[in-house]
This record gives C-alpha cells, sequence and structure tokens, in this order.
C-alpha cells in the first residue's frame, strides 16, 4: 500500500495530475475515523489518490468516486484494482454534474473537482447527505490567490478565483449547513449540515 501510494505521488507529478497535498488529506483521513463516517462520495478522483487512502481509513469505509476525464478514470481503476479494493470503492467515470443518484446517502461528501462550479455540486450533492452528513472542500485558498481576486490580470484566473471566493461567501450565509474554514494545505472547509426541526 504504502509504495503504490509513492507510485501514485510520482505519477502525479511527472503527469501534472493535482492531487490533493499531504497535510489535507491527513486531517480528512483523522476526520473520518474520528467521526465514524463510513459511506463518502468524492467528486473529482483523478487517479485515486486520496479515494484510496479515504478507503484505507477503516475496513468499514466505502467510496464512490466520479472522474471525467477517461485517462485518469482508467488509472484510478487500475490503482484500486492494485491495493485490492474494488469491493470498497466504486469508480464512476462521468461529469459529476450528469451523474443520476438515487436511494443512496453518504455520510461525507469530498468536493476535489472544476472549482469553478463548486456550488453547483455543493447544491446538487447536498440531497445525498445523511443526517448531521458533511461535505469537505479542498482549494480554497487556491495557491494563495483567494482574496486578491482584483490584484489578478488574467481574466481567466481572474473569473475562477471570483467564483471560489463566491463559493466561500455561499458557505458563510448558508443557513442549511455550519461551515468551519480550516487553514490546511491549500484551504479545506467543513460543512456539517444542520438537523431540521
Ligand atoms: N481528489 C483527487 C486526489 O486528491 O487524489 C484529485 C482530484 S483533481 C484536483 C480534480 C479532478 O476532477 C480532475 O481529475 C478532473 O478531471 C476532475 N473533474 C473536474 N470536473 C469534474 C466534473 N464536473 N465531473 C467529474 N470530474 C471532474
Amino acid at each position: 500500500m504504502k509504495e503504490l501510494i509513492l507510485e501514485m505521488e510520482e505519477y502525479a507529478s511527472l503527469k501534472n495530475v493535482p492531487i490533493i497535498e499531504k497535510d489535507s488529506i491527513a486531517f480528512i483521513m483523522k476526520y473520518i475515523k474520528k467521526n465514524n463516517i463510513k459511506n463518502i462520495l468524492e467528486i473529482g478522483s483523478a487517479i485515486g489518490y486520496s479515494t484510496i487512502l479515504m478507503a484505507s481509513v477503516s475496513p468499514e469505509v466505502t467510496v464512490t468516486t466520479i472522474e471525467r476525464d477517461e485517462e485518469r478514470y482508467m488509472e484510478c481503476l487500475k490503482n484500486v484494482k492494485k491495493c485490492g479494493f474494488e469491493k470498497k470503492i466504486n469508480v464512476v467515470f462521468q461529469d459529476a454534474l450528469d451523474v443520476n443518484l438515487t436511494g443512496v446517502k453518504y455520510d461525507m461528501i469530498f468536493i476535489d473537482a472544476a472549482k469553478g462550479q463548486y456550488t453547483k455540486f455543493f447544491e446538487k450533492f447536498k440531497y445525498f447527505l445523511t443526517d448531521n452528513g458533511i461535505i469537505i472542500t479542498d482549494n480554497l485558498k487556491f495557491h494563495g490567490h483567494v482574496g486578491k481576486s482584483s490584484e489578478i490580470e488574467s481574466k481567466n484566473l481572474k473569473s475562477l478565483v471570483e467564483k471560489i471566493e463566491n463559493y466561500i461567501e455561499f458557505l458563510k450565509d448558508n443557513k442549511e449547513f455550519e461551515t468551519n474554514f480550516y487553514d490546511v494545505g491549500d484551504g479545506l472547509s467543513v460543512s456539517v449540515k444542520k438537523n431540521e426541526k
């Protein structure tokens, strides 16, 4: 397992595949363990690095992960097989915004896909959370750009950073969820669903 993880880190670095920072995945794994989280939905598998590490927390953890890039999806499948997690991890090859989920609920949803679509992912998938379920989002600092969009000259980057800034405001204003922000890795949020009264 350790060897596979190192292999994946090397592959990601060679092929320029973005994977989660070590501090962030360590934080998430700790959270999963502490809160006895069993059923996870991940948006954005890439090559399965965070997927496999989350699934490794305990034998009871299962992960459904969605990836729209075919090459990464294939690599993810290969890695899931290599560590023998075929029964714990379900890899879905589709755009997350087109996925149809019915009759399933997750204790945790991890959003780690297209940054410009965070609000859409949140609004679509929040219905698939268990009571007190949580949504974790990565890259809220976006390499230090967030909070400084007015200083950015590149149009595309500016627009992307503005979308993340808007997502942060959306989380802060959200009455259905209580969100905490953590200065870990590239910036994480944990949004806990409030109990309906
Ligand atoms: N969670 C992975 C890890 O830490 O090992 C990293 C995921 S990477 C930051 C983001 C991935 O999300 C990319 O591989 C990209 O192809 C995928 N992605 C982006 N938008 C998506 C969408 N709408 N549906 C499915 N996958 C998407």
